[in-house]
């Protein structure tokens, strides 16, 4: 394991916060939003920390959406794109190259049983697409079966498969059916995972002709506010779609890498094997990159078929995944997230006995959740609230996510050399932070 950080940020000579939000503000796209009352100006990043140009530390428990893994400018990640980047930065799938060969390679290594044809894309928008796709392909249906509070991209296809208003700005739904979401905090039936798979079932039956193409679903949900499916619900699910000739698709983008701790993947949490799984984030550490993994079978139907992109496996980003994957097991990550993230959890479970505010607790690994609202029985929003607490963290040097559909549950999604000593700090930080409220 990488010792503790002790870094000193670059001397920063560019431009001030006030002048960078005065650029966004005239030359950047307007639909843009942050977090913070002032946007943080971010100038340089060392494993789990951030600095800003004030040469102030902010211990990072977002990880840039779940994304960076391995910890900011990891020195092996920076070292493979470096060496990568004064041989050959792009030349295109068209021609073979060594970086894409071998992190194909390693990426099969990775899933369980056939699924071993990989298909690089630039993100994980572009992995749904393309997954989408080719289960209307394989099967010759068009209908795609997704949970409502999903998150699954922001192209035609995705948007339509995701299921939260926030982030539907058309209604390009066509042939998608959202079915209601497993959530044991919110969800019309508790943790009955039969009724919520009875849903399902009547959505297949009533919404399409009893043939679809497939079921789309995050093992945990992320954007959605770290829901955990209730458990028992995939392997139904999955029996299901299977029935009605579906293809079971797990998007990984943000749960997969290590994160959940106890397995590599998510959908190993629910003990299932999926056709066709899609990644981003956490593949590069932050590199621009996605794939798209399925069995030989499934990735036929793109033979003759001329699916590209340009920079879909960019030997940089390829390269740099490479190793991403060596640093998660030289380093021991996996482990590290599951043990860190289980004492973060226990932790944040005894904040919550202090702190009538949070409503609730959950996730996995390093991929943690925390609900807050302002009264628990009938678990009203807290949505003013947590932007409040969001601002004293960052003045006390953490910085967190939130989501959810109410905008009201804290994202904890460190990069996974996070620390049990960084977990107390955070701990006590958002403590500070909720007393103040
Ligand atoms: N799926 C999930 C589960 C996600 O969390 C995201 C991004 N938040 C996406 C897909 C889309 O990925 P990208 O932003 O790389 O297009």
């Amino acid at each position: 394991r990488m010792p503790a950080f002790d870094h000193v940020p670059l001397p920063y000579d560019g431009p001030s916060a006030a002048e960078i939000a005065r650029k966004r503000a005239e030359f950047l796209s307007p639909s843009l939003f942050h977090f913070y009352s002032n946007p943080l100006n971010i100038v340089e990043g060392k494993m789990q920390y951030l600095y800003d140009e004030r040469g102030r530390r902010y211990l990072d428990a977002f990880a840039g959406i779940a994304t960076v893994c391995c910890g900011h400018c990891h020195p092996d990640v920076v070292d493979a794109i470096t060496v990568q980047a004064r041989r050959l930065q792009h030349s295109t799938v068209l021609y073979l190259n060594h970086a894409i060969g071998d992190f194909a390679e390693a990426l099969a290594a990775k899933m369980p049983g056939d699924l071993k044809v990989v298909f690089f894309t630039n993100s994980g928008t572009e992995a749904n697409e393309l997954a989408i796709m080719m289960a209307r392909l394989y099967t010759g249906s068009h209908d795609i079966i997704s949970l409502r509070n999903s998150y699954h991209g922001n192209a035609a296809g995705t948007m339509g498969a995701t299921a939260q208003k926030n982030w539907k700005f058309s209604v390009v739904q066509s042939g998608v059916h959202h079915a209601v979401n497993p959530d044991p905090y919110r969800g019309a039936f508790g943790s009955d995972a039969d009724k919520y798979v009875r849903d399902l079932h009547e959505i297949i039956e009533f919404g399409t002709t009893g043939q679809v193409a497939g079921f789309i679903s995050e093992a945990i949900q992320g954007v959605g506010g770290i829901v955990e499916l209730s458990p028992g619900y995939l392997p139904l699910a999955y029996e299901r779609v299977r029935k009605a000739g579906g293809l079971c698709i797990a998007d990984e983008v943000q749960a997969g890498f290590a994160r959940v701790g106890s397995h590599f993947w998510g959908f190993e949490t629910h003990g299932v094997v999926p056709d066709i799984v899609t990644m981003a984030k956490g593949i590069g550490n932050g590199i621009p990159l996605g794939a798209v993994v399925t069995t030989p079978e499934i990735a036929q139907v793109l033979t003759r078929r001329c699916y590209f992109n340009t920079f879909g496996g960019n030997p940089l980003c390829t390269a740099g995944g490479l190793a991403v994957l060596r640093v998660l097991e030289k380093e021991g990550l996996q482990e590290n997230a599951h043990a860190v993230g289980s004492y973060l959890k226990d932790r944040l479970r005894s904040l919550q006995d202090k702190h009538e505010i949070i409503g609730d607790v959950r996730g996995t690994g390093l991929m943690l959740g925390v609900e807050l609202v302002t009264d628990r029985q009938l678990k009203t929003p807290a949505k003013d609230e947590i932007c409040h607490a969001m601002e004293h963290m960052k003045e006390m040097g953490v910085l967190v996510g939130k989501g959810g559909f109410y905008g009201n549950v804290f994202r904890i999604t460190p990069p996974l050399c996070f620390t049990k000593e960084d977990a107390d700090f955070f701990v006590g930080v958002m403590d500070t932070a909720l007393s103040k409220l």
